[in-house]
């Protein structure tokens, strides 16, 4: 793994941080120096060119008919050593030489123009920037030549770079640091998340991360760590319970077989006895396969691994057939069972899988409503969606169960539950059910006093028909 794979977030942002701004810097200084050096180089050029207007100020025509330079003590270029005058005649016969501009090449006399033209000389010891032009004299014209040695300037200029090029290590190292200092301050509340939640262990689960200020950036993270947190608690807290109901409800029926096989061969029984003993036995049997069977469903249920065949199925029609097998057991109860088909509607959904959710419904419908009660089953649609509605006239659901009644093993009378051959899971198995075919079980209360279970499924190639009424009534004497 590279070193910098490995490095710190705050390293890794120092670096790119003193890198961007090391390069932002010699962008800076270069540019800074190239226009200061150009700036100084446009001063040169206008001095010489007041240079060359005083010099011309010096010339005047003598008596004796030659051009003299006669220059006063205080205009006199040639009081600085590092300035000079040049005057030639047309001819090249040098007319004034000054001292300090000895050292330069005499001028191209034929070259010179009227239009003065700056250059830069090169000499032993020094540079030497010119202006070079002719002037008219008396009539006469003469060349002129004044020149500033760059040595001054360029010194300027050499101590402008080494501040520039010493300073600028000097300034990233200092931003560097400073930013490190930055990038360690801007980060230690992580560390300080980082360590609180490596102290939320699974046993210590209701805990949570301190949120010093739920505006900024490591609030908003706390605060998303902490929902986490707190839905980790709660599925937790479901498989716990799922387990402690889970371990209950296989270790009943053992119980039972152990206590009926106790008894069995504590005295001798008769062979009818023991039938009936091994038939209680096998009773509990099949009450422990149906409960694991219905488990190792839902949890492949969970796992996604359940294979559906999904197909064209009559909501109508599935309710119909749900009726039709259960009525007798609504039968024995001496209770109405009547179904209203609204609207023909055709979902697309795995049949078995969907019959079983409404069958789960509806026997718990006729399980926990009273004798002589009436249960009404309604399919109807509303826009693209299929309705089944299953309303009774039992106890209802207390709007705090309603939530959990869908829970694995979650019973609102457990004796009643258990006394009707109820597993817990009936309602848990529909739900699953329900969703693995896009659609959403839940409950309300109904306008008697019992309970609405409402089964919504998205309606595949809907076909709302005319209106279909069969009430199937079960009837049966008191019993
Ligand atoms: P069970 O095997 O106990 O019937 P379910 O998952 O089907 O399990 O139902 C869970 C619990 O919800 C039941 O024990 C019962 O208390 C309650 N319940 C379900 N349906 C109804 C209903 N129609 N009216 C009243 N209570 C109901």
């Amino acid at each position: 793994m590279s070193w910098w794979s490995t490095a710190s977030i705050r390293v890794r942002l120092t670096t790119w941080y003193t890198v961007g701004l090391s390069l932002m810097m010699v962008v800076y200084a270069t540019a800074t120096f190239v226009a200061v050096r150009h700036e100084f180089l446009e001063q040169l050029d206008d001095q010489l060119h007041d240079d060359f207007e005083t010099a011309e100020g010096f010339l005047a025509p003598a008596p004796d008919g030659r051009i003299a330079w006669s220059s006063d003590r205080h205009h006199d270029p040639d009081n600085d050593e590092d300035r000079g005058s040049d005057v030639w005649s047309a001819g090249g016969e040098a007319i004034y030489r000054s001292t300090a501009s000895a050292a330069l090449p005499p001028v191209a006399i034929a070259a010179a123009t009227a239009t003065p033209r700056y250059e830069s000389v090169t000499t032993e010891e020094s540079r030497w920037r010119t202006l070079t032009g002719t002037s008219s004299v008396g009539g006469r014209a003469v060349v002129l030549r004044v020149s500033r040695s760059e040595d001054r300037l360029r010194a300027q200029l050499r101590e402008i770079l080494v501040v520039l090029v010493l300073g600028l290590p000097l300034v990233v190292a200092l931003a560097g640091i400073g930013g490190y200092v930055l990038a360690r301050r801007a980060l230690t509340p992580i560390d300080h998340l980082a360590s609180e939640a490596r102290r939320i262990t699974a046993e210590r689960l209701h805990e949570r991360l301190s949120v010093p200020n739920h505006h900024d950036e490591i609030g908003r993270l706390a605060a998303v760590i902490n929902d986490t947190f707190a839905r980790l608690e709660s599925s937790f807290e479901q498989l716990r319970r799922f387990t402690a109901d889970a371990s209950h409800e296989l270790r009943t029926p053992l119980s039972v077989i152990r206590g009926i096989g106790e008894i069995g061969l504590h005295e001798t029984r008769t062979p009818a006895e023991y039938k009936e003993a091994m038939g209680s036995m096998l009773e509990e049997v099949d009450r422990l396969t149906t409960l694991v069977d219905t488990l190792l469903r839902l949890s492949h249920g969970d796992a996604g691994t359940v294979r559906l065949s999904r197909e064209s199925v009559d909501v109508g029609q599935l309710a119909r057939d749900v009726v039709s097998s259960l009525g007798i057991l609504a039968e024995e109860r001496n209770q109405r069972l009547r179904i209203d088909v609204a609207d023909s509607i055709s979902v697309t959904a795995d049949r078995l899988v969907l019959r079983e959710a409404i069958t789960n419904v509806v026997d718990n419908a006729i399980k926990y409503s009273p004798r002589r009660s009436a249960i009404e089953i309604r399919v109807h649609g509303d826009g693209d969606r299929a309705i089944v509605d299953v309303a009774d006239e039992g106890s209802g659901i207390a709007a705090e169960h309603r939530q959990r009644i869908f829970d694995r093993f979650f019973r609102l009378d457990e004796g009643r539950s258990r006394d009707s051959g109820g597993t817990g899971l009936g309602l848990a198995i529909a739900r699953w059910a329900v969703e693995a075919n896009g659609g959403h079980i839940s409950v309300d209360s109904g306008p008697n006093g019992g309970s609405i279970f409402r089964i919504v499924l998205p309606a595949g190639a809907a076909t709302i028909g005319e209106h279909h009424e069969h009430p199937t009534q079960h009837r049966r004497g008191s019993s």
